[in-house]
């Protein structure tokens, strides 16, 4: 039970890990400090991952076992039969389905049914929409950006840059002519544009720009970022963007990504399989490890698994590899989970006889991998990683140097972030004609970051921000006040209205 006058906040969230982590890992904060906190998502998550068995996402609090997270609440937003068809991979599926103006009235409708009433609403960076619904209740609503700092910069930019002509801003050739300026610090390079602003004709491209048009409504943006990693872009929001006219609400970054602090609705794998990793990991030199995942949604073509494949045989490391078949994200509905130790996966995609050639020094994971468990381990020497945002954050928490193999969206610039802002990492470069990665330039990096000196300095860098966040999550620092000031707001809040939660 909420503790008396516990403001009740509600958090709604898009499926997907790479946001739906952050929403569970801020409601346990939240809980944790006192508040009452209901989640909306959607039921199709527990739905689906309970059919699949390794229930992923399934609530903690109905196992009764902890009485912090009895104060969470996990609760479908929409019935599962309107949505089935939707894959769970299908990013831009989802932000239809959670944009269309029926949403609204189901989210207005659900949000009169909580007892006692939320204070306020923190709703998931695409769903700009929810200010309606907000503003109709007479409650804030805060935003939960799950992305980096300088991709916020950009975003809360959008109408401007659509107004001002610098987006979709293409040539003849249909090329961006030039980057994007950003006042205060150094312009966004036309890589980092995303590819649905660049194209008008995209389906999305209107719903994301207006999503972010209402960026700047929002009460508060809460980051999932803390200041010392991002401190000169926080800074240029704070004061370059005000001087130029451009409306930034409090910014109020939280570490949300944080190894110690993580906490996910259920084991994100069965517990057999957890210690399976750790006991192999276990006898492993310290250090030594390559950690290999693409996150949830991305995969690697058939080719460039066989260069990967290849170079990891060549360079001799051990290392434990996070696979899926091209195309299958780890929540789409073919996906299964299983762990070969003994190589016995009938993975096609591998050179043939790959893993009987690799040995005992590789762990081969088929689908989802309990990645908080691997990062910690002292045995892991680097993570080669698709650098979302979430990956990265639980990568600097670590203190593991990174090796970058970005694919989409904002993992180009979280890349460059890693590797000339924080340089705790190292880039896979593309081959000249497309974006493959050559097998020779992954041998080359892969021994750059284990063996050269190019490795070591990463490695220093990450171990010096593991420092700065393990401070900023402990009591006193900057995250634990920032947490607390949207507590402390919505306290009142709930104290001072007679409605609310009393
Ligand atoms: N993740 C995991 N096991 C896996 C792959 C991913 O636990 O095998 C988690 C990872 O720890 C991170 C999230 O899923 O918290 C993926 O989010 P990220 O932003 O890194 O990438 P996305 O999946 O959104 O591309």
């Amino acid at each position: 039970p909420a503790l008396p006058g516990a403001p009740h906040i509600l958090l709604v969230s898009i499926p997907p890990p790479g946001h739906l982590f952050p929403f569970t890992s801020f409601a346990y904060q939240l809980a944790a400090a006192g508040a009452q906190v209901t989640c909306f998502t959607t039921g199709y998550v527990f739905e689906h991952l309970q059919h699949r068995g390794d229930n992923k996402y399934r609530d903690e609090s109905s196992s009764g076992s902890c009485s912090k997270s009895s104060r969470v609440r996990f609760e479908g937003l929409f019935d599962y039969e309107e949505i089935h068809e939707i894959g769970m991979d299908d990013v831009m599926g989802w932000l239809q389905a959670f944009s269309n103006e029926k949403m609204e009235a189901v989210l207005e409708r659900r949000f009169l049914e909580l007892q006692p009433r939320p204070v306020c609403i923190v709703a998931d960076m695409f769903l700009g929409w929810v200010q309606d619904v907000a503003n109709k209740m007479h409650v804030p609503r805060h935003t939960l950006f799950t992305m980096n700092a300088k991709e916020l910069a950009f975003l809360i930019r959008i109408p401007q840059l659509f107004e001002s002509g610098e987006l979709p801003g293409l040539n003849a050739d249909g090329v961006m002519k030039s980057d994007i300026s950003m006042p205060g610090m150094a312009p966004l390079p036309v890589e980092g544009v995303w590819g649905v602003f660049k194209d008008e004709t995209v389906g999305h491209h209107q719903q994301v720009k207006e999503a972010f048009r209402r960026l700047s409504e929002s009460k508060s943006i809460i980051l999932n970022t803390f200041e010392e990693l991002e401190a000169e872009t926080l800074e240029a929001l704070r004061t370059d963007y005000v001087a130029a006219n451009i409306k930034v609400p409090e910014l109020l970054p939280i570490l949300l990504s944080s190894i110690p602090r993580l906490q996910r609705p259920n084991a994100t794998i069965g517990n057999d399989q957890v210690s399976e990793v750790e006991k192999w990991l276990d006898t492993q030199a310290p250090a030594s490890v390559i950690y290999i995942s693409f996150g949830s949604l991305a995969t690697l073509t058939k080719q460039q698994t066989g260069a990967l494949a290849l170079a990891l045989e060549a360079t001799n490391y051990p290392f434990i590899w996070v696979y899926r078949p091209p195309g299958i994200s780890q929540v789409s509905r073919q996906s299964k989970v299983s762990i070969s130790a003994n190589h016995e996966t009938s993975y096609e995609y591998f050179p043939p006889r790959f893993q009987d050639r690799v040995g005992g020094r590789a762990m081969l994971i088929n689908g989802w991998a309990p990645q908080p468990q691997i990062l910690t381990h002292h045995a892991i020497g680097a993570f080669l990683t698709h650098c979302g945002w979430n990956s990265t954050l639980e990568s600097v928490c670590a203190g593991v140097p990174m090796l970058c193999w970005p694919f989409f969206a904002d993992q180009n610039m979280n890349a460059r972030f890693v590797t000339d802002t924080i340089q705790a990492g190292l880039r896979m470069k593309w081959g000249r004609s497309d974006d493959t990665v050559d097998q020779d330039e992954i041998q080359k990096v892969l021994t750059q970051m284990m063996d050269g000196e190019e490795g070591k300095a990463a490695r220093s860098s990450a171990l010096k921000f593991r420092l700065l966040a393990q401070a900023d999550v402990a009591d006193g620092g900057a995250s634990n006040s920032n947490l607390h000031k949207i507590l402390q707001e919505c306290t009142s809040a709930s104290l001072c209205n007679g409605s609310y939660g009393c």
